[in-house]
């Protein structure tokens, strides 16, 4: 089991070449990169985010290059036992940095389970107060944990090293009118690739940011409030410039998030979105210089099928399937839960949007699939 998380990385880093390599950058241009950034530490062993597929709610887990982790939320109430054990599959059991950015029950859901099941170093949330009985419950776990809580400002420097910052940009104001403008926004600087956090701040905290002096200039923007169109003005969005925007919201959610007007504003400067809606667990993967997105985890990025020539990437990637990873063992069903041997005829019939693959039986369980009768995987 130990070797889980190392194994993910070997594979990502032999994806990341595949994807170089596909793109037209040759495999000595990547070895001299790394050659030239070689004396910063933990230069090679990557950043990894990625966006839990928690329906209509937030919860991002970033994995460090120098080992650290960082939770940004915990989804709903009841989101629990999946955190939990896609945190585990990832050999995760102690939590550096846990950011609850405001304490709406889809941000700070399962924020307790996640402080009783695993080392949480420090927290950081708003100086704002909710009168929820999960609030309540939340911050009592905190206390018994004795866990240091820092309130979140502007400038705050998480982390501050050469090639590796977490700064944290809002809450500027003491009140706000709504709730989700004290929501904590996160920057992350990994060497030159950039990625920001707006947990559920709408355009009252974006013009405080705008008017903060920050370099807001990311590469990956977490889209605010689930893609609200209350958030992510046309001048936030200009200044962020994302080259990848992601999305977490649930399919056919109440509020229709994300809004057209959001999905208009983020297509109007050129940004590509991805959506947990559409995509599952999204996962981001920077090596300093570049940025690659693909779905879910790397082990379940998807590859072709037999009897199916045409390999399936996620839009906007090249994907393709690198020989370390080539055998995909079972195909899910997002749909209907269920998991299949490639050659059952049910994934013949199946929608290729609805299509999920696992190389390992026990993630497709772990993440709540179940076997199929029929061929029995
Ligand atoms: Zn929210
Ligand atoms: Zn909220």
């Amino acid at each position: 089991m130990k070797s889980i998380k190392r194994n993910i990385l070997i594979l990502v880093l032999a994806l990341m070449t595949y994807v170089l390599a596909s793109c037209g950058v040759n495999a000595e241009q990547v070895s001299n990169t790394s050659q030239d950034t070689s004396n910063t530490s933990d230069k090679n062993s990557g950043l990894i985010v990625y966006f839990l597929d928690v329906g209509q709610a937030d919860c991002t887990l970033i994995q460090l290059p120098n080992g650290e982790e960082v939770l940004i939320d915990a989804g709903n109430y009841g989101d629990g036992s999946y955190i939990k054990n896609y945190l585990e599959n990832l050999n995760v059991d102690d939590i550096e940095y846990l950011i609850l950015t405001h304490p709406h029950e889809d941000h700070i859901g399962s924020a307790k389970e996640i402080i009783n099941n695993f080392t949480v170093e420090k927290i950081y949330m708003p100086d704002v107060l909710a009168s929820s009985n999960l609030y309540e419950s939340t911050m009592l776990a905190i206390e018994n944990k004795d866990i240091e809580t820092i309130f979140a400002k502007p400038g705050l420097k998480i982390i501050n090293s050469p090639d590796l910052k977490l700064e944290l940009l809002s809450p500027k104001s003491m009140y706000y009118s709504e709730l989700n403008e004290y929501s904590a926004v996160a920057r992350l600087e990994y060497d030159n690739t950039s990625f920001l956090f707006t947990g559920d701040a709408e355009s009252v905290s974006e013009l405080e940011m705008l008017g903060g002096g920050f370099n807001l200039d990311s590469d990956v923007l977490k889209v605010g409030h689930h893609g609200g169109r209350t958030s992510s003005s046309i001048d936030f969005l200009k200044a962020v410039t994302p080259e990848y925007s992601i999305i977490s919201c649930g399919e056919d959610n109440s509020y229709g998030h994300p809004h057209i007007e959001t999905l208009n504003r983020l297509s109007d400067i050129g940004s590509e979105v991805y959506r947990t809606d559409e995509l599952g667990t999204i996962v981001a993967v920077s090596d300093g210089q570049d940025i690659f997105i693909t779905s879910d985890e790397i082990i379940e990025i998807p590859l072709s099928t037999p009897g199916n020539s045409d390999t399936q990437s996620v839009p906007g990637t090249e994907v393709k399937e690198p020989s370390a990873i080539s055998e995909t063992n079972y195909v899910g069903n997002n749909n209907s839960l269920v998991f299949h041997k490639p050659d059952c005829s049910s994934v013949a019939d199946m929608k290729e949007s609805n299509k999920i693959f696992f190389t390992i039986r026990q993630t497709a369980i772990d993440q709540g699939y179940t076997p199929c009768g029929r061929c029995n995987p």
